[in-house]
């Protein structure tokens, strides 16, 4: 079973009067088949933990560590991750000109699966996880979030987590401008992928409404760039009563 281990985690960003700490030491640790809720206000550091686990240039690591099995994550390029089994479905997704959502998914394949996907089974395979997540055929042909709509673009990412099935997947505000319908479509595919047991999952998010149809095991708070309480389920509940009020105050 893979495990995703999160030490002292420090990250900074380059800002216009110089760099930024924006992560001041997370400590996390994500097994295979488990799934975190890190949950925490606007401007928390939230975003910035998923970006810089996928290893997004824009983020410098200043300190502490990051391992999947042992295996230091933060010396692996972007192409690296993926192919080690690290999935981070994009907040805001970015456009690929003239590339084919089944083309771009099959590219993705092929870099994961260390071969390309025989053409026919792959059809198939991608024909019955869109049919799984409601989705229309002819989107297959479209160009990766040209002119998606927020529900598709949520669409197309838990469309990657299926065929993919990375050890551990990062979902960045998953539940973000979808209506209930597609939240409950793309819910049951994200608990399908967990239903395998095969999967790590990290759900990165605000609000906790994306929570009655995800039940997360660990649920962790996110405040000025740290995790200031972990607890279970129950953890979420009093986050939708209570708010985030009183980790604010405290923090920062
Ligand atoms: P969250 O996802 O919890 O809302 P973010 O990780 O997006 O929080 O942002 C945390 C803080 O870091 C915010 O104050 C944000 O303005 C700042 N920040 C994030 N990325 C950048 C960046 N590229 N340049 C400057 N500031 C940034
Ligand atoms: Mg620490
Ligand atoms: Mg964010």
């Amino acid at each position: 079973m893979a495990t995703l281990e999160i030490r002292d985690l420090h990250v900074s960003v380059e800002a216009e009067n110089g760099p930024r700490e924006i992560l001041k030491g997370v400590d996390l640790t994500v097994k295979q088949g488990e799934t975190h809720a890190i949950m925490g206000p606007n401007g928390s550091g939230k975003s910035t933990l998923a970006y810089s686990l996928a290893g997004h240039p824009k983020y410098t690591v200043t300190g502490g560590e990051v391992l999947l099995d042992g295996e230091d994550v933060l010396a692996m390029s972007v192409d690296e991750r993926a192919r080690a089994g690290v999935f981070l479905a994009m907040q805001y997704p970015v456009e690929v000109p003239g590339v084919s959502v089944s083309n771009f998914l099959r590219t993705a394949a092929t870099a994961v699966r260390g071969e390309a996907p025989k053409l026919r089974l792959w059809v198939k395979e991608v024909k019955e996880a869109m049919a799984a997540l409601q989705m229309d055929p002819a989107f297959a042909e479209r160009n990766v979030n040209e002119g998606f709509s927020g529900g598709e673009k949520k669409r197309h990412e838990i469309l990657q987590l299926e065929l993919l099935r990375p050890k551990i997947a990062i979902l960045d505000e998953t539940d973000s401008g979808l209506d209930v319908d597609a939240l409950r479509v793309v819910s049951e595919g994200i608990n399908r992928v967990r239903s395998t047991g095969e999967v790590g999952t990290l759900l990165v998010t605000h609000y906790t409404r994306i929570l009655r149809y995800i039940k997360p095991d660990h649920v962790h708070v996110f405040a000025a760039g740290r995790i200031v309480e972990s607890g279970g389920a129950e953890l979420a509940d009093k986050l939708e009563n209570e708010g985030y009020e009183s980790y604010v105050k405290g923090g920062a």
